[in-house]
């Protein structure tokens, strides 16, 4: 089996069969600094934007199926941040957000969600093609932390407890971003397929104060390979397993014959109004911020 690298832009399974646990540690850097270099987002977005992806990849590896799709989105009322959207596909990663360049400023260091996204809400979406399964939860934006939200989404959504830490640091102009996701998945039953879940199972607080001790600084340090960090938190458990490891990277799947076709579908007056001063119908990718430049006659039929 050729070695897979566990220091950075990637996820890793991780099992404690004794405790009925299982879980993901991922780790990213050069991935994070691909994406936002296609913004130029203000630090406090970056931060933010960074953390989601992190916990995008945390979830997105939680898919069985390999062509399964992960999306994050959050959506506010009133909020400095508008909308935020990240998404997960074959360990391809993307992310942008939508903010109020202007507000940005009224923000504290360190901000809740409260101060980030006012009303907001996070919705997860599941989608299984294989299985024709797509599942969505809603949680509020609320607590301090993207970690905090996606916490209570797994303790109301799915009624499974677990733990959720996400750290990111810039470090001389390259980001660093680390996480860790544990869940307490009894009587051997992955995922979805559970009966019935004791949500007082005394194998979780334990599981949980041993992952809770992870330092963000350890999440975020690249030298640290990530089977290692799972050995430091868990090494006085009978079994510690790691399971297979996704590579992460930067992917967007926007697609030029799919804009033009859509484009194509407006009416002709429609159309004429989108016309630029150079006589080309200009689109934007959010998430890649990619331009594609369309010739209004192309689309005429
Ligand atoms: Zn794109």
């Amino acid at each position: 089996m050729p070695a897979v690298q566990l220091r950075t832009d990637v996820a890793l399974g991780v099992a404690i069969p004794s405790r009925n646990a299982r879980g993901r540690i991922a780790r990213l850097g050069p991935v994070v600094d691909a994406i936002l270099a296609s913004h130029a987002y203000p630090p406090a977005i970056e931060q933010l934007l960074a953390e989601a992806l992190t916990l995008t990849a945390l979830l997105g590896s939680l898919l069985k199926e390999p062509q399964g799709q992960l999306t994050l989105q959050a959506q506010t009322e009133g909020g400095i941040v508008d909308l935020m959207v990240c998404d997960y596909l074959c360990g391809e990663l993307r992310g942008y957000v939508r903010h109020d360049a202007e507000r940005i400023t009224e923000l504290p260091p360190g901000p809740t969600l409260e101060q980030l996204f006012g009303k907001g809400y996070l919705a997860i979406t599941f989608d299984q093609p294989m299985a024709a399964e797509r599942y969505q939860g809603i949680v509020p934006l609320e607590g301090k932390s993207l970690a905090d939200a996606a916490q209570s989404y797994f303790a109301q959504s799915e009624q499974i407890p677990s733990l959720v830490r996400l750290a990111a640091e810039k470090r001389d102009g390259h980001w660093q971003a680390g996480g860790l996701l544990l869940q307490h998945l009894p009587e051997g039953e992955e995922g979805r397929e559970r009966l019935h879940t004791r949500l007082d199972h005394p194998d979780w607080p334990h599981v949980a104060i041993l992952g809770g001790s992870v330092k963000p600084e350890e999440l975020t340090d690249a030298e640290l390979p990530l089977d290692d960090l799972i050995w430091r938190l868990f090494h006085q458990e009978d079994e510690v397993r790691t399971l297979a490891a996704t590579p992460l990277s930067r992917g967007c799947r926007c697609d030029p014959a799919y804009v033009r076709s859509v484009i194509a579908r407006f009416p002709d007056d429609e159309r004429e109004a989108m016309v630029g001063d150079d006589g080309l119908i200009r689109v934007d990718c959010a998430f890649c911020s990619s331009t594609f430049a369309i010739e209004p006659k192309e689309l005429s039929s």
